[in-house]
């Protein structure tokens, strides 16, 4: 495993690979790496020749009042799993290095960018976009691998690749969480033993979404109401939003008879946690069966 910092070089070895005629898969991360992200690099290992992983805290995704300074970073231990998992490449550029002083354009996609974690965090979607455009300009993957645990983001970015021509395969991949429901998340370092506990509220107010659409509710504006019911049960839990949305314009549904993302964002502590769960209508087969 080599790792990369500059990104003339990352951008050299991208061209080296495609001449060879391999399909370069590529995986960005923010690094505190855990098992959400290894499932990421496992699938684009079993689906790509050559495995590239960066690890760039973003600033630009960060508003002002964040926690940007303090995200936590972990690099050598970070190298160490990725090399476990037979990764070719670690991306790992400088802040400098991806925004050269002087810089001033962005990539924005509008409208969706605005919405779930898009209104409650101004402008840090316009940080991805632009950040994952600048990467995916640096190395020109074949194919590039996101969670579904970032979901808006997941949708974002598709829509800038088929918006703006990026010669490129996104892959989303299903959330990884912990025994008891958790989704893994590299802030979930911040919390408690206590807020931990209470964070599994995320995952019961979604479980409850769950069991009343199985029981054949289509009604968004119920399941809303049921959802963030489960949430004001939790006192240390602050909503941020609870909502049911098309997946892929992130724009509200009344109802989920042709399938809904539900989303959560919520505050335990001073620690913000998102979640989600797609749900399928009546008649229609789930994700995995
Ligand atoms: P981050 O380092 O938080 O920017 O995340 C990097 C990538 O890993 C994003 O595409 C995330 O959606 C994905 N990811 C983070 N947590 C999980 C999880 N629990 N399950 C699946 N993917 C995840």
């Amino acid at each position: 495993m080599r790792t990369i910092s500059s990104a003339a070089e990352m951008t050299a070895v991208g061209r080296e690979i495609h001449r060879g005629g391999k399909r370069l898969g590529f995986v960005p991360t923010m690094g505190a790496l855990h098992q959400g992200h290894l499932s990421l690099v496992r699938t684009a290992r079993s689906q790509c020749d050559v495995v590239v992983v960066s690890i760039f805290v973003n600033p630009t995704q960060f508003g002002p009042k964040e926690d940007f300074s303090k995200y936590p970073r972990s690099f050598e231990q970070d190298s160490a799993q990725l090399q476990a998992e037979k990764v070719d490449y670690v991306f790992a550029p400088s802040v400098e290095e991806i925004y050269p002083e002087g810089a001033t354009s962005w990539v924005t996609v509008e409208e969706i960018s605005d919405r779930l974690d898009g209104r409650s965090r101004p402008g840090h979607f316009r940080g991805v976009t632009t950040v994952v455009s600048k990467l995916f300009n640096i190395m020109q993957p074949d194919l590039a691998f996101f969670g579904q645990k970032d979901a808006a983001q997941a949708s974002i970015v598709r829509r800038m690749v088929h918006d703006l021509n990026f010669d490129v395969k996104i892959v989303v991949c299903p959330i990884v969480r912990e025994q008891d429901g958790l989704a893994m998340s590299s802030r979930n370092v911040y919390l408690s033993p206590e807020q931990r506990q209470q964070a599994i509220v995320l995952y019961r107010s979604l479980m409850r979404v769950q069991t009343l659409a199985d029981q054949g509710e289509s009604d968004a504006a119920k399941l809303i109401a049921a959802g963030r019911q489960v949430i004001a049960e939790e006192p240390a839990a602050k909503l941020d939003y609870f909502e049911i949305v098309n997946n892929h314009t992130l724009e509200p549904v009344a109802d989920i008879s042709r399938g809904a993302l539900v989303a959560v964002a919520a505050i335990i502590g001073t620690t913000r946690l998102i979640d989600n769960i797609v749900v399928m209508g009546p008649g229609q087969a789930r994700v995995g069966g």
